[in-house]
């Protein structure tokens, strides 16, 4: 079959003769329909940092079930389904309390294993999630990232009537955006220097859009108050900075961007001064998965604003190059295998 190999750092190369997987008994086997890129693959791309080489990338998917293991009660040939491609051990500190995000062995479809960046991938049954009718396989493939959002916003603590700043309008920005008004957000600022990005933002939902360096308008509009919850959606040393500076006293942020470098921090004093709450968050459960898929199956969340190429497996060693580009201003680029 054809599909994307990551063959080390920096290459992956389109291949014709990749085995078609072998379903297991209590697997099925998925002819991918559409698979997202995700900003976690040009990480591994680019430092091989998350995910192993020598396999196929791809965990963001939709598709419809071809064949069924023998064990397998549930799922039937021609089902559409999206599945949480995450892998846990079901056996750790954090598994037994329904952390699978938090595992401590945790693996995953195109982290770990073979992904979806291909003609068939084989799913677990467990991990599958079926799309009813009025779902599009777009949006099956959008489950995982909105999922990201709903996770954090459910750790935030977050309540109707509160209002936010989110900054970053990436994918996982402009999720967050969309899965904080559809929690009953009074007002969501946005913060995002690129244009085209901010504009995205205006469409799904955002209240007003800032530049970095206007941040502190923010401030005036809620009665200098300042916002009651911040979301950092870049995971870039200035925004986490700026949120400090930025949230009410005794609000909350939350960190959802990875900041993967080092960087000096100034201004911490902030934390303890301003009895802020900060926590981080990765992941997604099981629970958060399903409400994201709800989500979507209500159209509470617009998927069109963020998808904004959509190409073949040809095309993706090209995608991957244009995705590292710092002046690049693509958000999701979906994969029709
Ligand atoms: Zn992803
Ligand atoms: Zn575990």
């Amino acid at each position: 079959m054809r599909g994307i190999l990551f063959q080390e750092v920096k290459s992956i190369i389109v291949k014709d003769d990749l085995p078609k997987p072998k379903i297991k008994k209590d697997e099925v086997l998925v002819r991918v329909k559409k698979c997202g890129i995700c900003g976690s693959d040009i990480e591994s791309y680019l430092t091989g940092a998350l995910m192993l080489t020598g396999i196929t990338l791809g965990h963001e998917f939709a598709g419809e079930i071809v064949e069924v293991g023998e064990a397998v009660k549930k799922w039937q040939v021609g089902d559409r389904v999206t599945a949480n491609p995450n892998l846990p051990c079901n056996k750790c500190y954090w598994c037994k309390r329904n952390l699978e995000n938090m595992c401590k062995n945790i693996g995953g479809l195109g982290l770990t294993v073979n992904g979806a960046l291909a003609e068939y991938i084989s799913v677990k049954q467990d991990r599958l999630y079926r799309l009813t009718d009025d779902i599009s396989f777009e949006e099956g493939a959008s489950v995982e990232p909105v999922a990201v959002s709903v996770f954090a916003v459910q750790a935030s603590g977050f309540k109707i009537g509160e209002n936010a700043a989110v900054l970053g309008a990436g994918t996982v920005g402009l999720y967050t955006i969309q899965v904080l008004n559809a929690s009953g957000a009074s007002d969501v600022f946005v913060i995002e220097p690129v244009e085209p990005q901010a504009k995205r933002a205006l469409e799904v939902g955002a209240t007003q859009i800032f530049e970095p360096k206007n941040w502190s308008k923010i401030n005036k509009l809620t009665k200098k108050i300042g916002p009651d919850h911040v979301f950092d959606c870049a995971g870039v040393p200035q925004t986490y900075m700026d949120s400090l500076k930025l949230v009410r006293t005794g609000g909350t942020i939350t960190v959802v961007g990875i900041h993967a470098e080092p960087f000096e921090m100034k201004g911490f004093h902030q934390l303890a001064l301003k009895n802020i709450t900060m926590k981080g968050t990765y992941c997604y459960t099981q629970d958060s998965f399903k409400t994201a898929l709800g989500l979507l199956e209500k159209k509470k969340i617009d998927i069109k604003p963020v998808i904004t190429k959509r190409i073949t497996l040809d095309e993706v060693p090209e995608a991957f190059e244009i995705l590292t580009k710092p002046n690049n201003t693509e958000v999701k680029i979906m994969v029709e295998p």
